[in-house]
Parts: structure tokens; C-alpha cells; sequence
């Protein structure tokens, strides 16, 4: 089959591979209609998740169709219509059982922190991921979700992980009616975690970015005010938005790569360290009033990075953070995609063939075109 690969820091291409085959007896092996490539595909690609090896195949955000099925993976058949979630999940653990599935104990012999992901290195166990003509999907029967007919590939990949992503962060902030609610990056999850926000019941949603078309995007399709950290002091145009208090809650959509201070960029991601930069981080601490909340979804590698606590600490704050457990938000989302309160597949602007992967990467990356989101059809424009 013609797979992604990974060819070294910055550089991907698409190769023949061996198609992917039953291993184990839970497992399916899924033809992909539609993989999308995700903001944290892009710390693969820059080098800076360890142990990612060459060869390897990237996307945990992945819909398809099954092609084969393991004599246990029960109520899994052929022809079924799957979303998988990132999260690879036995579901019987006692996280399984708690329904943390991000934190699965059985999916990931490589570490006790992470659980497995599809195409995330060998730190999440090494699973070559979906984008690709097929994979093969663990637990088949546990995580993967069959998709209604009336929700198309477009609005099922982004249930992969950016939407409920997003929507956890907006849940971790505790939202009760009318708070203020800052976002760090309007990429697909900020622009998710705004939405979600405004369904908890925010009573305002602030945009932070530096990509003039993300905030009008933001501003247009979540109804957020936004400020451009290059042009404007966050902090202080936070304060001066909230009376000089603070917003009640934050959300960092942003992670290891945030800009904003070349001195945290030279230390982590150029100098690697440290595991990245975490100047969104540290902004919303200090955007956030004293016995707020800070919700984190952008993502971080062990071991430590450059992280202002004492502020955090001495502000009484609230930190919450964490994978999502994809599986027990998707009865919820589906009902809300089902029923018009969101329309996640405006956040696609970009579909690509296979062969084109690399040439994604690159506009995705360098946020050219007004790349919001991008997928890849491994089988050519067919989508259901
Ligand atoms: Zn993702
Ligand atoms: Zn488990």
C-alpha cells in the first residue's frame, strides 16, 4: 500500500509499504477514506517527540471503512463505517473501566504515562497511524465508533480528536454562566474549545493568535473577540478587557511550539533543552484571575519545561489538563453535530490525495492559504 513516511526532522514523504495485517485477535484493518493531519502531527514532523523513527507512519485521526476483522473483535463486520479515536483503548482496564481511555493501561508497553496513539512515535507505542490506504486498528470492538449516515467523513474525522479535544478543554474550565474565557491559538481545537465554551455558557470568548486569518475565523465562526499577540501586551489587554482582574478561565490550544518569546523558542524548540516552549502556558496564568482556572490541551513532552508555577500557585489557580478520553465525549457530539449546534467540517478547508501529503504538511505547517484543517483521501475524492 502507499503510506506517509517519516524521513527525518522536517521532511515526510509517501512510500510503498507492506499492508497492514491482523496481529492480534481484537484487531480490524480499516481502508481509510479520510485522515486528517492534526497541529500536534506537526511536533512530529519538527523532530521534537523522541523516539519517532524513520519509516514510521503519522495520523491518529482517522475514518474508514472495514476490510477485515479478528475472530474477537465482536460487532465489528465488514463494510462497517468507523471513526477511531486517537486514543488506542482495551477497554477493560481500570481506566477503561473508569472511562479514561487516554489512560489505558494495556495499549502502551512503552511507557506508564502515555497510552498507545495511532502514528505517535514509538513513545506511544509505535502503532503506524492512518495516513495511508489502510491500518490496522487494536480493540477494534472498543474505541472506533460506528458513524450515523446522516454525518458525513468530514464532520466524523474532526470527532477523531479536535473536537472533543476542544470541548474537554471548555469542560475543564468549569464553565457555570457568563464567564470570560480566554483561548491561546485558534488553530481547529481552540476554534473548537471557543465553540464548546460558548455552549457551557460563557458569557465571553477572547482569541489569542498571531495568524490574521485564524482570528477572523475565530471571530466570524466562534463569535470571539480576539487579540494579536504581535501587535498588542496579552496580559495587559486581558486585564484591561476584564477590569483589571483577570479572566475567570484559560485555555491553551497551543502546546511545545508556542511563539511569543524568543528566548523560550532558543531554549526549547531550537535548542531542544527543554521539551519546547511553553509561553502560552505561562500567558494564561497570568491572563487568568487569582482562583481561576487554566485548562491545558495543547500538548507537552516529558521531561520539563520552563513553566511559570509560583504565578499559578500564588494566584490560588486551578490547573486541569490531559489526553482526551475521545470515546465517552462522542455520544454527546454526535447529537450536537446531528442536531446543527455545531458544524465542524467548516473548519476543513483543505483536502488532499495521498500523494500530496508532503505538499499538506508544508502549507498546513507554514499556516499558508488560509490552512485551518487539512485531510488526506488515500482514496481519491470518494467520501461519504
Ligand atoms: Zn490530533
Ligand atoms: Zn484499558
Amino acid at each position: 500500500m502507499r503510506a506517509l513516511t517519516y524521513e527525518g526532522p522536517y521532511r515526510v514523504g509517501v512510500k510503498d509499504k507492506p499492508d497492514p495485517r491482523i496481529e492480534h485477535p481484537q484487531d480490524a484493518i480499516l481502508r481509510v477514506t479520510c485522515a486528517a493531519i492534526c497541529g500536534s502531527d506537526l511536533h512530529l514532523l519538527h523532530g521534537l517527540v523522541p523516539d519517532t523513527r524513520i519509516g514510521s507512519t503519522f495520523g491518529h485521526e482517522i475514518v474508514g471503512v472495514v476490510e477485515e476483522v479478528g475472530p474477537e473483535a465482536n460487532g465489528i463486520r465488514p463494510g462497517d463505517r468507523l471513526l477511531v479515536p486517537f486514543n488506542i483503548a482495551c477497554g477493560a482496564c481500570w481506566f477503561c473501566e473508569r472511562g479514561l481511555t487516554a489512560c489505558c493501561e494495556n495499549s502502551n508497553p512503552s511507557s506508564d504515562v502515555a497510552c498507545g496513539v495511532f502514528g505517535y512515535s514509538h513513545t506511544t507505542g509505535g502503532y503506524d497511524g492512518g495516513q495511508a490506504e489502510y491500518v490496522r486498528v487494536p480493540f477494534a470492538a472498543v474505541g472506533p465508533e460506528r458513524i450515523p449516515d446522516d454525518v458525513d467523513d468530514l464532520d466524523a474525522v474532526t470527532l477523531t480528536d479536535a473536537l472533543p479535544t476542544g470541548y474537554q478543554g471548555a469542560e475543564m474550565c468549569d464553565l457555570h454562566g457568563g464567564e470570560t474565557v480566554v483561548v491561546f491559538g485558534a488553530g481547529p481545537v481552540g476554534l473548537f474549545a471557543m465553540k464548546s465554551a460558548w455552549l457551557m455558557g460563557a458569557g465571553r470568548v477572547i482569541a489569542v493568535d498571531r495568524v490574521g486569518y485564524r482570528l477572523d475565523f475565530a471571530r466570524r465562526w466562534a463569535g470571539a473577540e480576539t487579540l494579536d499577540f504581535d501587535t498588542v501586551d496579552v496580559v495587559t489587554a486581558v486585564k484591561d478587557a476584564t477590569g483589571g482582574r483577570g479572566a475567570d478561565a484559560s485555555i491553551d490550544a497551543v502546546g511545545c511550539e508556542a511563539a511569543g518569546s524568543p528566548m523560550q523558542r532558543a531554549v526549547g524548540v531550537l535548542g531542544k533543552a527543554v521539551a519546547g516552549s511553553s509561553v502560552a502556558l505561562n500567558w494564561c496564568f497570568h491572563v487568568t484571575r487569582k482562583g481561576g482556572t487554566v485548562s491545558v490541551l495543547g500538548v507537552y513532552g516529558p521531561p520539563f519545561n520552563l513553566v511559570d508555577f509560583g504565578t499559578a500557585m500564588n494566584k490560588c489557580q486551578t490547573i486541569r489538563t490531559g489526553q482526551c478520553s475521545v470515546k465517552r465525549y462522542l455520544p454527546r457530539l454526535l447529537e450536537h453535530v446531528r442536531e446543527g449546534r455545531l458544524d465542524p467540517k467548516a473548519l476543513i478547508t483543505h483536502r488532499y490525495p495521498l500523494e500530496q501529503a508532503p505538499h499538506a504538511y508544508h502549507q498546513f505547517a507554514q499556516k499558508r492559504d488560509g490552512c485551518i484543517k487539512a485531510v488526506l483521501l488515500p482514496h481519491g475524492a470518494t467520501l461519504h
